[in-house]
């Protein structure tokens, strides 16, 4: 018999530590699987600008940490494990990780989204040879080079900024005239002369020279399908994001794109126990503050549930 929890937390971004130093605080003795990426999205990013209650930034990472501190110091059982498996078809849950399997009365799914890929075959081979998908892990590999970011959100911008600190010149390529990117972002951007501008464009094949490294793309135009090749020895694409739901496919209702669906303005999943927060039932603002808040609401639904199963 494996053992048997209140809460099991499985993902460790923003909003699996904030659900789980509610749950802790409420003495539930969470469980939490940190996933093969403890501590999620925010450790390959650089300076946090917008949480608040840091008035200077504060390094993703080091943010992650203290998370990760504080959900420890409130009895939080945290475990460098990745759930391989849920069993949702009765109670208790069942949850299969890489190391073993525990039960759960209520489980709190968090596993965020991952980084979207264009979908060139190029693209694949060619990850870690000069095509990334992390500028902020990857930039200093670029320093006095060209490089290429293809998108045209937040993201884009802020891996074009980041990678212009080493990079010689940096130009993003995007399929529209018009920018998704907050205006901030976009001024930001626009302001930087190290940035050029590819718009209406998309990147249709990468290119590497003798030393197996990226030497150029092709981008085609999408007004005329025109193409032309551009030199650069980087790719960084950043267009967006993907739900980890794979485990839960055919488990809990998940909507077109694949993020979990939840009652409205609450955490409760299509299976009553199961709760979801952050980025993995958030495609709109999928901020860590939200994560974070998502994350919070997530502990209290469980925590009520828990408590009107008279447990
Ligand atoms: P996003 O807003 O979904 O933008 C994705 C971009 O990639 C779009 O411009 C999209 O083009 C383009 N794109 C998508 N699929 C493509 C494909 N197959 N080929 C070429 N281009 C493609 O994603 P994001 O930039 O990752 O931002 C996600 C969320 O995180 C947003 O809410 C954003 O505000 C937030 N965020 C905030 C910050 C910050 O505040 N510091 C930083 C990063 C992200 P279309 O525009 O044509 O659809």
């Amino acid at each position: 018999m494996s053992e048997l929890h209140d809460v099991v937390i499985i993902g460790s971004g923003p909003a699996g530590y904030t659900a789980a130093i509610y749950s802790a605080r409420a003495n539930l003795k969470p469980i939490l699987f940190q996933g093969m990426q403890p501590g999620g999205q925010l450790t390959i990013t650089t300076d946090v600008e917008n949480f608040p209650g840091y008035p200077d930034g504060i390094l993703g990472p080091e943010m992650m940490e203290d998370l990760r501190k504080q959900a420890e110091r409130f009895g939080t059982d945290i475990r460098f494990d990745e759930v391989v498996e849920v069993d949702f078809s009765k109670r208790p849950f069942t949850i299969k990780s890489q190391f073993g399997e525990v039960q759960a009365q209520a489980v709190i799914i968090s596993t965020g989204a991952t980084a979207k890929l264009i979908g060139l075959e190029a693209e694949t081979r060619l990850m870690g040879h000069g095509v990334s998908a992390c500028a902020t892990c990857d930039a200093a590999f670029f320093p006095d080079k060209e490089v290429v970011v293809v998108g045209g959100g937040d993201s884009a911008m802020e891996e074009a900024n980041y990678l212009t600190r080493f990079a010689s010149k940096v130009t993003v390529v995007h399929r529209r005239e018009g920018l998704r990117a907050s205006k901030i972002m976009v001024d930001r951007a626009k302001a930087n002369s190290k940035i050029e501008w590819a718009l209406n464009n998309v990147v249709e094949d990468i290119h590497a020279g003798e030393d197996g490294k990226v030497n150029a793309v092709t981008l085609k135009s999408t007004t005329d399908d025109s193409t032309q090749m551009l030199e650069c020895e980087g790719l960084f694409v950043a267009i967006g994001h993907s739900p980890n739901t794979k485990i839960f496919k055919d488990k809990i209702e998940l909507d077109g794109k694949g993020y979990v669906v939840v009652t409205p303005g609450g955490t409760q999943t299509s299976v009553e126990g199961v709760f979801a927060c952050g980025d993995v039932m958030d495609a709109t603002y999928r901020q860590a503050v939200t994560a974070a808040g998502t994350g919070c609401m997530a502990a209290i639904d469980s925590e009520r549930w828990l408590e009107e199963q008279e447990h």
